[in-house]
């Protein structure tokens, strides 16, 4: 499965998120396969659309799907030149697929933080650099081998080096790569060079109980979200500790606590669709008597390939998929009408998925 792993120097509030992720954590009884890793917390992805399939289908069961947050351990600075913890720090982001980087948007005199004062701008700035030097360091080591072979005009080599020099100059500057536009079949080559600072990210902005509602009106999200602009990143605002608590309400407790602190979602559940968003994942659904599930696939995917995720011989055999839109069905109320209506379509082994599709697969064994 994609995993966004949580990144941040120390203090920030990372283990206090990462916390709330674990406390909120996913039914286990509906996941019996899960992954055990202690690093690794698993929750379901908030989704509405789900509980009104509910309402509609009455199934005896409804199960979310659910996304994988990593808590990435290790020393940040120096890790590009140092040796164990450091270096750990960043093999583990070298294993993700997204970062979420949290920075402390919060004053708290009681809460040292490691340089001594908050500034959220300089934060990112220590760990992206760290970063930098790392994919520096592998594009160099690349450059000399790739040079060599350019030098005999194979067609490969001198198209990899012309990557390479777009990158390197950017990482020079101490300026992520992630910054550079790339054609399609640059992007190819840039995929094969496993860089950390290519890696699609997020920022997490950690603020006070008393901020959340405003978070506008703090300095400290305001130059975190100029920053983020120029990365074309998204900003995410979040109490860690009150979602800590909120992780371990009900619905309905839940629903006051946010109204306490002015806000219309928890800010981890705005995290969790970022997250899925920002790796390039959608839902669609199926929804039978027995059971209503959302089910996530990378968006792109054909419709055999999405009915595999449920099971290798649905696409294996697969025939076709009876599709309707969420849109339609929750139009018509229920199948039989969005049927009548010529809404539900019969799609193919080329049809591309579309997010929210509510689907039944017809296969043979
Ligand atoms: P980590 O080192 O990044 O994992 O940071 P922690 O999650 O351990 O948090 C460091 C300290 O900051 C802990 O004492 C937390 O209780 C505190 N903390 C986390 N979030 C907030 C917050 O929103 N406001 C305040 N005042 N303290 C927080």
């Amino acid at each position: 499965a994609l995993t966004a792993g949580i990144v941040g120097l120390p203090n920030v509030g990372k283990s206090t998120l990462f916390n709330a992720i674990t406390k909120a954590g996913a039914e286990a009884a509906n996941y019996p396969f899960a992954t055990i890793d202690p690093n690794v917390g698993m929750v379901e992805v908030p989704d509405w659309r789900l509980q009104r399939l509910t309402e509609l289908v009455h199934p005896k069961k409804t199960v979310p799907t659910t996304f994988e947050f990593t808590d990435i351990a290790g020393i940040v600075k120096g890790a590009s030149k140092g040796e164990g913890l450091g270096n750990q720090f960043l093999s583990h982001i070298r294993q993700v697929d997204a970062i979420c980087h949290v920075v402390r948007c919060f004053d708290d005199d009681n809460i040292t933080h490691v340089e001594g004062r908050v500034d959220p701008l300089e934060d990112i700035d220590t760990i992206n650099l760290e970063l930098v030097l790392a994919d520096l360091e592998s594009i160099n080591k690349r450059y000399t081998r790739v040079a060599k072979v350019a030098k005999t005009k194979d067609k490969d080599a001198v198209a990899e080096l012309a990557v390479l020099d777009k990158i390197k100059p950017v990482l020079e500057e101490g300026q992520s790569a992630r910054s550079i536009e790339f054609s399609d079949d640059e992007q190819k080559i840039v995929k094969s060079l496993f860089l950390l600072t290519t890696k699609p990210v997020l920022y997490v902005a950690n603020v006070s109980e008393d901020d959340v509602a405003n978070a506008d009106d703090n300095h400290y999200v305001q130059e975190v979200r100029n920053f983020a602009a120029t990365e074309n990143a998204e900003v995410i605002v979040v109490c860690a500790r009150a979602e800590e608590e909120i992780a371990e309400l009900d619905d309905e407790d839940k629903a006051e606590f946010l109204e306490a602190l002015g806000i219309e979602e928890s800010g981890l559940d705005q995290l969790i669709r970022a997250a899925y968003d920002l790796l390039g994942l959608a839902t669609y659904f199926t929804a039978g008597e027995q059971e209503v599930r959302a089910w996530t696939f990378r968006k792109g995917i054909k419709a055999p390939q999405a009915a595999g995720i449920i099971h290798t011989d649905f696409e294996r055999g697969f025939i076709r998929a009876e599709t309707v839109s969420f849109e339609d069905l929750n139009k018509y109320g229920n199948m039989h009408a969005a049927k009548e209506a010529g809404r539900v379509r019969l799609e193919g082994k080329d049809y591309v998925v579309q997010d929210g599709d509510v689907m039944l697969f017809r296969f043979n064994v």
